[in-house]
Formats: structure tokens, sequence, C-alpha cells
């Protein structure tokens, strides 16, 4: 493993990280979650990715539960959680989006859960529209100066609302987000590669980009159709389903890089991670997986994203376009 720095802060992350979304709380068992994290933590990767909203905060109780089983030291480890879509299954007002109330409330359960004093990596889920940005920035601020949180960034929120919610803690002196949580993948690179290009600079933005594998599309995993214990057949994720596979162009283009995989000889889950590597702006590409054996595979994008020049990744680039 190697680590790298969270935009211009001190905190030094795996270069691949290890989330929950799907899988944590509803697709795997608990003693295959141990099982995860514990081959995660094997191979150097030191930050633990969740939400309020995965499993409506049971992907957090498992992580929870799993990394106090698994005794891994606190100091040598890094959890986040976000706050936006909230944990109840119907949630009421307060107990969604950013006011100050839910963005408190919704840390103080997170610890609860995740069974720690400290979040090391807090995120806005969403932009909220009905939540002034000066009140999110406060309250945010707020729970660093209290310990509870160490970092906080946004998911998913424009470049313009990035940039306001940091002009607000420079003119009142407060800590301004850290990090960004973006989708980044061989299927979807403009907000990270365009949108977002001034940031890095501007503001020392890190990056923690998730779905490196359009959720299984770039592995060809869905060439012959939706196999069942993959995370598509689930009945809840029909949307994903549809916004994945409905769209026709980016299906030919998965498939053209799973061929060029093929004749490169490599396997395509690796070779699409180590794309995402290859970015100098990406502080670390969160992982998913349902089975340690994915996670092994997906580790591979390391030595990958080493390799030399020599056109390969021209030709990976090109399928992206
Ligand atoms: P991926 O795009 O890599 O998808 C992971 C899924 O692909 C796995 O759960 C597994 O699904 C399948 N898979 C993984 N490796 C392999 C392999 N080698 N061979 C075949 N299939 C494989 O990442 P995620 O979408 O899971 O995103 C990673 C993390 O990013 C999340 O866990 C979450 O923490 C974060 N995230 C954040 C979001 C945000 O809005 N901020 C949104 C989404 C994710 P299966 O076995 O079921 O087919």
């Amino acid at each position: 493993m190697h680590y790298r720095r969270l935009g211009t802060s001190g905190l030094q992350l795996s270069a691949l990280s290890f989330g929950a979304w799907t899988t944590f709380g509803r697709q795997v068992g608990r003693g295959q979650a141990r099982e995860l994290v514990a081959a995660a933590w094997d191979h150097g990767i030191n930050f633990f990715d969740n939400a309020e909203g995965y499993a409506n905060g049971e992907a957090e109780r498992v992580m929870g539960d799993v990394i106090a089983d698994l005794r891994l030291p606190r100091d040598g480890y890094c959890v986040s959680s976000k706050v936006f879509f909230g944990a109840a299954s119907d949630p009421r007002p307060t107990q969604r989006g950013l006011s100050r109330k839910h963005v408190r409330d919704a840390c103080d359960a997170a610890l609860r859960r995740l069974r720690v004093d400290h979040l090391d990596l807090y995120f806005c889920h969403r932009p909220d529209p009905d939540t002034p940005i000066a009140e999110t920035v406060w309250a945010m601020d707020t729970l660093i100066r209290q310990g509870k949180v160490l970092y906080w960034g946004t998911s998913e929120w424009p470049a313009t609302a990035i940039r306001e919610a940091a002009q607000i803690a420079r003119t009142h002196h407060l800590h301004g987000p850290t990090m960004e949580q973006p989708e980044y993948n061989l299927l979807r690179r403009e907000r990270v590669e365009l949108e977002y290009a001034p940031l890095y600079a501007e503001l020392g933005l890190g990056a923690t980009t998730w779905s490196p594998l359009a959720s299984g599309l770039l592995t060809g995993k869905y060439a012959g159709g939706v196999p069942a214990d993959s995370r598509l057949a689930q009945p809840e994720l029909g949307w994903l389903q549809r916004e994945l596979l409905g769209n026709a162009d980016r299906v030919a283009r998965a498939a053209r890089f799973v061929a060029l995989a093929a004749e490169l000889g490599v396997a395509p889950a690796p070779l699409a991670i180590a794309w995402c590597l290859r970015n100098p702006h990406v502080s670390t590409v969160l992982l998913g997986a349902s089975r340690v054996e994915q996670l092994i595979e997906n580790l591979q994008a390391l030595e990958l994203a080493a390799l030399p020049d020599n056109g390969l990744w021209a030709r990976v680039d090109a399928l992206a376009d």
C-alpha cells in the first residue's frame, strides 16, 4: 500500500480505501463484513467509508462492531460518515438535510453506531437547497472545535457551492471543507477532471472518489445478464440497474474496456481502478466489495498503476472519452 495526503491537509490516507455502500447491513452478513475489514486492514487500507443513509444506519453499526471486534488501533485507521439523506426510513424534516440540528444529531448518532468518539472525515452527502451554506459551515466548524470531527467535506457538490463554503469559512476564520467525495471512473470523469480542476490548487481540496468500477459494470459481470448474487440484483437498487444498464453508450464503452483488458491479459477490475489512481488529484480511491476475493483482486491496481506508460494508458484513456 502507499499513502497519499488528503489534499493539502496533513492526513495520509491509503491510496485505496474501503466503503460499505450496499454491502454492510444488506448484501453481506456480519462474518463476511468482518473478513472484508480484516483483509483491507491487513493489506494496509486505513480509511473505512460510511454514511448515515447506508442501510438506514445499519452499515455503520456493522462496521463499528467489526472494527471493535478486530481491535484495530484507533490511531491507525480513519472512519467517515456522511450526513444528508437521514438514517430513518421515512425521515421527518429535522432528520435529514444539512441544518445545524441534523448535522449535529447525525454526527452524534454516527459516533454511537461506529463506536468511536470522533469521526476522522465527515461529509455533506449532497447539497441541501433548504439550508443556507453558511449554517452548515458553522455547524461543521463547531463539530471540529468540539473534537467530534477532524476534517469535513462535501460529496457531489457543484464547484460553485464548494467555493462559497470555503469563502464563508475564510471570512469568519472557520474550518473550511478539506475534501470532496465525487464519483470517478472511466465512464464518469468530467466533474473530477474539469469542474473541480481549479479547486485542487485554489483550496487544496482532496478527493476521495467513489464507484471506480461503476458498480461492477467495468468488470464485465453484467454482459450476460445480472447475476443473482450481484448488487444490481437487489430489488431496492432497481433505479441503479436502470441507470447503469439502461444507457447503451455506457454499456458499449464498458464492453470495449473489458475487451481491451482481455487483450492486455489483465483483469478489468484492477485496471479500471489503476486508471483512477493515476490521477494525482485523487487522494484515495474508495473500493467496494462483497467478497474478500474481489478486494484482493482489486488491490492489484497498485502495481498496475505503477506500470511504465508505453502507450497502455493512452489506449485506456481513449475508451473513457
Ligand atoms: P465499485 O464501483 O467498485 O463497485 C463495487 C461493487 O462491484 C462490489 O460491491 C461488487 O458488487 C462489485 N465488484 C467489486 N470488485 C469486483 C471484482 N473484482 N470482480 C467482480 N465484481 C466486483 O464501488 P462502489 O460503488 O461500491 O463505491 C465504493 C464506495 O464509495 C462505497 O462503498 C461508498 O463507501 C462510496 N460511495 C459514495 C457515494 C457518495 O455519494 N458519496 C456513492 C457511492 C459509493 P457485487 O459483488 O454485488 O456484484
